[in-house]
């Protein structure tokens, strides 16, 4: 055992060396070896773990405390486990070992700062990323802190969700090993992420984003990057966005980071030279003739010198471009709950019940938020976890749009999760089917595997194209780059109020205590890094929509009335229709974006009953120094006295009208869009909702007005070929539908073709 290297560069590695290195360490031993400019790291390798255990006395007891674990016993796996940890993290490292670490380290430089990340690895499984061994500790510095961080990974293979979940799979505790990566850490001057080719068409034109500071600005959305368009073909710079970039996040000296202003000077400077475009495009290049397929990367640069941080295949194209396939794995196992697939993907973790905010505090990475409903307030939270499950609710409702965005999984509607569920507890959802599994016994569709393996041979797909505009719906402007990946053709919702909400104060609250400029940039702000990623395609961002009851719990939202039913009440364009100066402040947004040369952006009212109400509208816009006759207004349809009165609105002057089903369907039939007791009586395609959508579609066309959907009836396929063949002008769908509605759009279309074609023959 002693002739294994406890230590191995990543020139030393190759993608066959995964049972020594691990799915990471193997990955970036590939990147390296085609010449990618990976930041210098080495792996502790699962043979010097192994020696560890030996030489340390602790193998045979370790492994003792496990055998024959009743897993079950959510306590005894508890104690169990921190057992074992201690066990672990107690124990004398073999000194030659630490030699041998602390060479490795010494020859990196002189106390250079380093991620330590652990890489499990299992035999027969390539990549064994299990949920719960993927502890990662930043920041490290000298060989003190890395030990213990070493040990630190070491241990984290036998946390509780770790054991249990290799029991439920059928692995022996023997089998699994851990390595360790030790890598520099890079504090990117600027940085950004790169598609090397693009991500929708396949062509060979390479996509840069960048900015200031670290890349997680970048990748998290919090700024708007530049965006330069390289041709792979012509070898040239074809198109260069350069954005006005005002933040940017940099580390706070605390082993974390924070954000920080842009200086003016550098806001609209061009972040990357044309040589750095160039070398950026050709790692890009390299990068995908190694692995057989496009790649999404992300790079920094530091003082000048370029480092690829990830390359990873373009999985989350793929999976979307799969999604109307079905393409998730069946899960098998025992089922808990029942409810509505509302966001789909499959994703086992640990509950958490939310039954007040406190216990928001308590949701950590990989959780499972357990809730009635969400609601704004938990968004943040929602975004840590994994997967979402709600008592409450239909595909329409706050958990399902907002997961939907976040692309995490979702249950909703499962009627008593919070009752049943434990905390703790962990559990499968698949958000395709609706359902809740006992355990980890679904895979997770999110894991990345590592390099080749996962993409040889599939290539991108080719566009689309269809005379039907497909665009997308966006609620969080996080959501937005993944938005403008599926090729959509603008957006056809952007639903303002989340954003707002977002807030965490009510419009109300900034006019009384005079901060109206403080709201119109947060919302300014918002708006825009939607349109960056929607550059010259359409985008319909409609004003405010929520109900009086999500605002009740932000600051200012004391002052809500307090109705019977908000859904009848308080919202869309009668309240602020009512309340001028919430209105006057979101158009002075618009005024801004318009302002500023945003002339794709059109406003879409809600809620509209009569067409009074968009004339009065439009009239408060113009007294708010609106040009409203060369400004997209639009109106959503979702009462149907809007539908029945659609000539009307045609005469008012509306430039587009979309169908909102979620409420259209509520208000025909009478069914509470959020009450699961009649959920199942909630028909998208009761012959009422088609006749009023049809009468509708007719009107707009003979008067040539665009007509849409924006509603959730627009991202089901059925419905939508429907829609088409009825004589629809656009579809706005949600982000994981885009692509199975565009093909939708492209065989109705077709079909319709050919029928005509072969009309005309008979
Ligand atoms: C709708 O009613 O269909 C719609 C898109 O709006 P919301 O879901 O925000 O009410
Ligand atoms: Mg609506």
């Amino acid at each position: 055992m002693n002739n294994i290297e406890d230590i191995l560069w990543l020139a030393e590695i190759r993608k066959e060396d995964i049972p020594s290195v691990g799915g990471k360490g193997a990955s970036l031993g590939e990147m390296t070896s085609v010449g990618l400019p990976v930041p210098t790291a080495f792996v502790i390798t699962a043979q010097a773990f192994r020696r560890f255990l030996v030489e340390s006395k602790i193998e045979d007891p370790l492994f003792g405390k496990l055998k024959g674990l009743d897993v079950e016993n959510a306590e005894l796996l508890e104690a169990t486990a921190q057992d074992v940890m201690k066990l672990v993290l107690k124990a004398k490292m073999p000194a030659s070992l630490i030699k041998n670490i602390e060479e490795a380290y010494n020859k990196m430089g002189k106390n250079v700062v380093v991620a330590v990340r652990s890489s499990a690895t299992a035999e027969d499984l390539p990549d064994a990323s299990f949920a719960g061994q993927q502890e990662t500790y930043l920041n490290i510095k000298g060989k003190k802190d890395l030990l213990e961080a070493v040990q630190k990974c070491w241990a984290s293979l036998y946390g509780a969700r770790a054991i249990y979940y290799r029991a439920k799979q059928g692995f022996d505790d023997r089998n699994v090993d851990i390595a360790v990566v030790v890598q520099q850490l890079v504090y990117s001057q600027k940085a950004g992420v790169m598609f090397s080719s693009h991500p929708i068409t396949g062509e060979p034109t390479t996509i840069i984003e960048g900015s200031w500071g670290l890349g997680e600005a970048v990748v998290s959305g919090t700024v708007s990057p530049d965006k330069y368009v390289f041709d792979q073909k012509g070898k040239r710079v074809i198109d260069k966005y350069i954005a006005n970039k005002k933040t940017e996040i940099l580390p706070d000296g605390n082993n974390g980071t924070k954000e920080v202003a842009v200086d003016k000077k550098r806001q609209d400077a061009v972040v990357l030279s044309e040589d750095e475009i160039r070398k950026l495009a050709k790692f890009a290049k390299v990068a995908e003739e190694h692995y057989e397929c496009p790649q999404d990367m992300e790079w920094g640069i530091v003082d000048g010198k370029i480092f690829i941080l990830q390359s990873r295949p373009i999985t989350t194209i793929q999976r979307d471009l799969k999604a109307g396939k079905k393409s998730q794995p069946a899960v098998n196992g025992k089922i808990l709950l029942e409810g509505q697939g509302a966001s789909p993907g499959i994703a086992s973790g640990a509950v958490v019940i939310i039954s007040s905010i406190k216990d928001l505090a308590k949701v950590k990475e990989g959780n499972i938020i357990v809730a009635k409903m969400t609601n704004p307030d938990m968004v943040p939270a929602m975004r840590k976890s994994v997967a979402i499950i709600t008592d409450e609710g239909g595909m329409t409702c706050h958990a399902a749009i907002v997961s939907r965005e976040l692309g995490t999984p979702a249950a909703v509607g499962t009627k008593n999760a919070t009752h049943i569920l434990k905390d703790g507890q962990v559990v499968t959802v698949d958000g395709e089917k609706g359902l809740v599994f006992d355990g980890a016994v679904g895979q997770s569709g999110s894991e990345q595997t590592a390099g080749a393996a996962a993409c040889a041979g599939t290539a991108a797909p080719a566009k689309i194209i269809t005379a039907t505009s497909i665009k997308v719906n966006v609620s969080l402007p996080e959501a937005a780059k993944r938005a403008a990946a599926t090729g959509a053709d603008g957006v056809g919702l952007l639903r303002v109020e989340h954003l707002i909400l977002g807030l965490g104060k009510t419009p109300n609250w900034y006019i009384t205590n005079g901060k109206e400029n403080e709201f119109i940039d947060e919302v300014y702000k918002g708006i825009k890094i939607v349109m960056d990623e929607f550059n010259g395609k359409p985008v319909w961002v409609r004003t405010l929509d929520a109900p009086t009851d999500e605002f009740r719990n932000m600051k200012g939202g004391e002052n809500e009335p307090s109705e019977h039913n908000p859904m009848l009440g308080w919202r869309g364009i009668r309240r602020d229709l009512q309340s001028r100066d919430q209105f006057r402040l979101q158009v002075e947004v618009f005024k801004r974006l318009w302002a500023e040369g945003y002339d794709n952006l059109g406003v879409m009212f809600p809620l509209v009953g009569h067409p009074k109400e968009f004339i009065a509208a439009k009239q408060l816009m113009a007294e708010f120094g609106v040009d409203v006759e060369n400004r997209t207004l639009g109106v959503m349809l979702e009462i149907p006295s809007s539908v029945i009165l659609v000539d009307d609105f045609i005469a008012a002057g509306i430039k587009f009208a979309s169908f909102g089903t979620n409420d259209l369907i509520q208000y025909t039939l009478a069914i509470d869009r959020n009450n699961q007791n009649v959920a199942d009586m909630y028909m998208p395609k009761h012959p009422a909702v088609l006749k009023l959508i049809k009468f509708a579609i007719d009107r707009c066309r003979k008067a040539g007005v665009e007509c849409s959907i924006c509603g959730q009836a627009g991202s089901d396929p059925e419905m939508v070929k429907w829609l088409i063949e009825t004589g629809i002008t656009s579809v706005s769908a949600n982000i994981d539908a885009v692509p199975k509605i565009r093909e939708t759009a492209a065989k109705t279309e077709a079909k319709l073709i050919l029928d005509a074609a072969r009309a005309r023959l008979n």
